[in-house]
């Protein structure tokens, strides 16, 4: 496995075991997000369509040819639409939980799975994850950190509350993918019928940027870099309230702070493993 080309060229590549990341999408119209070492590369869920995600990843330089694997967070059409499609059009195994795979005949029919547990580790080539569990509507839903020299990148979305396990498994992340998906008084006020209100809003919906910026306020540290929003509501929310409610969480001199977006992936982030460099965004 570890003998593709991660990157189309060498702009993109990490220059020493580092951690490159990239959020191709977040939102509730489809998630995926792009972490390699230089070595092995995979999808954290894949909900674009496949010639999406391809497309995606080709303008940040970045090869679908190159993946390893697929890691499924939930059943959730926004984080599984095009698994199948690609795990099948580039032979790649799909990670996922026993009762994930269970909950979706889309999922149920695939070739190459490999089941994990959440709480349990697991290595795909050189990448260690680690699953854990989330509060979410849904059959298993996990978060993931994973780890790479020292350097750990935990991702977060699709939890309604921040639950005692979340804030143990985030502690001491040197980037965090966090859910920051509604402004409580958007939502209220807003078009949402009432069920679909009290979803979100509940134990298994969707972290609120209040609850986002509480939980920061926790965890973060001085060796957090990066702190990306993500899973961010197209109508209860808007980036300017969601990073100007977390900011407060956060020192500016040590954390960068920034938004991704359904439509336009983000920038390629890099986290380099050595401890005196300090994370880059590459323009690319
Ligand atoms: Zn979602
Ligand atoms: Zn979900």
């Amino acid at each position: 496995m570890s003998d593709k080309p991660v990157f189309l060229s060498n702009s993109a590549a990490p220059q020493d075991s580092g951690i490159c990341l990239c959020v191709l999408a977040s939102g509730s119209k489809g998630n995926s997000i792009y972490v390699s070492d230089g070595t092995t590369a995979i999808l954290i869920d894949a909900g674009l369509s496949g010639i999406e995600i391809e497309r995606r990843l080709k303008s940040r330089d970045l090869s679908a040819e190159s993946l390893h694997a697929i890691v499924v967070s939930h059943e959730h059409d926004d984080h599984i639409r095009s698994v199948g499609v690609l795990s099948r059009r580039y032979g790649l195994p799909v990670y996922v939980s026993a009762k994930t795979a269970a909950a979706s005949p889309q999922l149920k029919n695939l070739k190459k799975t490999v089941a994990f547990n959440c709480g349990a580790s697991f290595k795909i080539n050189t990448l260690n994850i680690h699953p854990f569990s989330i509060s979410h509507d849904a059959a298993d839903p996990a978060g993931f950190t994973i780890a790479l020299n020292q350097k750990k990148i935990g991702i977060a979305t699709d939890l309604g509350i921040a639950t005692a396990m979340v804030r143990h498994h985030l502690q001491a992340c040197d980037l965090l993918i966090l859910e920051a998906n509604h402004d409580p008084d958007m939502l209220i006020s807003g078009p949402y019928p009432w069920h679909l209100k009290q979803r979100v809003n509940g134990r298994t919906g969707h972290l609120s940027n209040r609850d986002s910026r509480i939980l920061l306020e926790e965890i973060q540290h001085q060796q957090l870099q990066h702190v990306i929003l993500a899973h961010l509501s197209e109508t209860n929310n808007t980036p300017e309230k969601a990073l100007a409610e977390v900011c407060l969480a956060i020192n500016p001199l040590y954390t960068q702070l920034t938004v991704s977006s359904q439509d336009i992936c983000s920038q390629l982030v890099l986290l380099n493993s050595s401890p005196s460099e300090s994370l880059e965004v590459c323009h690319v």
